[in-house]
C-alpha cells in the first residue's frame, strides 16, 4: 500500500485511503485541531488543566493540546497537567514515571493528587472493603473518586477547562453503555464538551481526540516516540465497559466504520438530548460533607469513603 498523497509506503489505511507517516500525523493533528475549533473546546483566555495518566491517550493530548496553544499564541502558562494516583500496585506508578518523564521533557507543570490521601486508602485497598456493601466493581470506584478528584483539584489550581484523552471508541463505548441500560440522562452529559449546563463547581470537561479512533492514536504516540509501556490497568477486563468494548472491536472489524457511525448518529441526536435533559444546574446540591458539587446530601464519593470508613 502506499501513501494517496505522496505514494511511499503507508503507515495506515483510513476509510478514506493509505497515507504514509508524514502524511498521517499531518492528517492526525489537523483532525484534533479541528475537532477543537469546530466545537470550541479552547479559549483564549482560559487556564487549562489536562488530565493525565501517563497513558497513549494522555500524552498525545497532552502533546497536542501544548501544540495548539502554541500555534495560536497562547500563553504557555496558562497550561498545566493533573495526575490521580489511584494506587493501582503494577500499573499507576510505571505510567506515572512515563509521565513524569513526559512533563519534564516538554516543560509542562504536573500536579499530582493521591487517592489514599484524599479518601485514606489506595483503590487496591479501598474497592474490596467497598463492595462488601455496595457490590461496586473497582472501576466504579475507582471511576467516581478519580472524576472527583479531577474536577476538585483543577478547580483548585485554577483552570477553567479539564481537557480529557477521550478518543473515539472510549465515546462509542459510552455511548452504547448508556443506551444499553437506557440512561438519556447519563448520555446528555457526553459529547466533544461534557456536560449539560455551566455550573461553578464543574470544570467544563473537553475531549479534543473524540474524532480520533484509538488505532490512529496508538499510532500516532508509535511514529512521534512517545515512551510509553502501553500497560493496561489489571482491572480494566473486570468491567461492563470491556465487553461493551469487545463487542464493538468484533463489529469494527467485519463492518469498519461502525463506531465512526454510532458517533456520528449521537453527534446528530446531541443537541435534542441537551434540550431536553434535566439541567444539572437546578439539581445539583453541595455534599454535606465536603461542599463539592452532589446531586443528593452527600456526593457519590462521600458515601465511598464512609464506607471505607467504617470497614477499615
Ligand atoms: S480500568 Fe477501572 S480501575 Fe483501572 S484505571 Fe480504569 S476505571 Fe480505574
Ligand atoms: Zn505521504
Ligand atoms: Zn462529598
Amino acid at each position: 500500500m502506499n501513501c494517496e498523497k505522496c505514494g511511499k509506503k503507508a503507515v495506515i489505511v483510513l476509510q478514506h485511503g493509505s497515507l504514509c507517516k508524514h502524511h498521517f500525523i499531518d492528517h492526525f493533528e489537523s483532525k484534533v485541531f479541528k475537532t477543537i475549533n469546530r466545537f470550541q473546546l479552547i479559549g483564549r483566555n482560559e487556564k487549562i488543566c489536562v488530565a493525565a495518566s501517563g497513558g497513549k491517550d494522555s500524552l498525545t493530548v497532552l502533546y497536542l493540546t501544548k501544540k495548539y496553544l502554541q500555534e495560536n499564541n497562547i500563553p504557555l502558562q496558562n497550561l498545566f497537567a493533573l495526575v490521580v494516583d489511584e494506587g493501582i500496585q503494577n500499573y499507576r506508578e510505571h505510567t506515572i514515571v512515563d509521565l513524569e518523564r513526559f512533563c519534564k521533557d516538554h516543560a509542562i507543570i504536573l500536579q499530582k493528587v493521591k487517592t489514599e490521601d484524599e479518601f485514606g486508602a489506595t483503590l487496591d485497598k479501598a474497592y474490596p472493603l467497598i463492595n462488601k456493601d455496595e457490590h461496586k466493581k473497582p472501576c466504579n470506584v475507582c471511576g467516581v473518586w478519580r472524576r472527583y478528584l479531577l474536577n476538585k483539584y483543577a478547580r483548585k489550581y485554577g483552570a477553567e477547562t479539564l481537557v480529557t484523552g477521550h478518543n473515539l471508541d472510549d465515546e462509542a463505548q459510552a455511548i452504547m453503555m448508556n443506551i444499553f441500560k437506557a440512561n438519556t440522562k447519563i448520555a446528555a452529559r457526553l459529547g466533544p464538551k461534557s456536560g449539560i449546563q455551566e455550573h461553578d463547581l464543574f470544570v467544563q470537561r473537553v475531549k479534543p481526540l473524540y474524532l480520533c479512533s484509538d488505532k490512529e492514536v496508538r499510532l500516532y504516540t508509535l511514529l512521534k516516540g512517545f515512551t510509553i509501556q502501553f500497560a493496561e490497568c489489571p482491572y480494566s477486563s473486570a468491567g461492563y465497559r470491556h465487553q461493551i468494548q469487545e463487542m464493538l472491536n468484533d463489529f469494527e472489524e467485519k463492518y469498519t466504520g461502525t463506531k465512526q457511525g454510532i458517533v456520528n448518529s449521537f453527534l446528530a441526536l446531541l443537541p435534542a438530548l441537551k434540550e431536553t435533559a434535566p439541567k444539572a444546574v437546578e439539581t445539583i446540591k453541595q455534599c454535606s460533607l465536603c461542599q463539592e458539587p452532589a446531586e443528593h446530601d452527600v456526593c457519590n464519593a462521600c458515601s465511598m469513603k464512609e464506607i471505607l470508613k467504617n470497614a477499615l
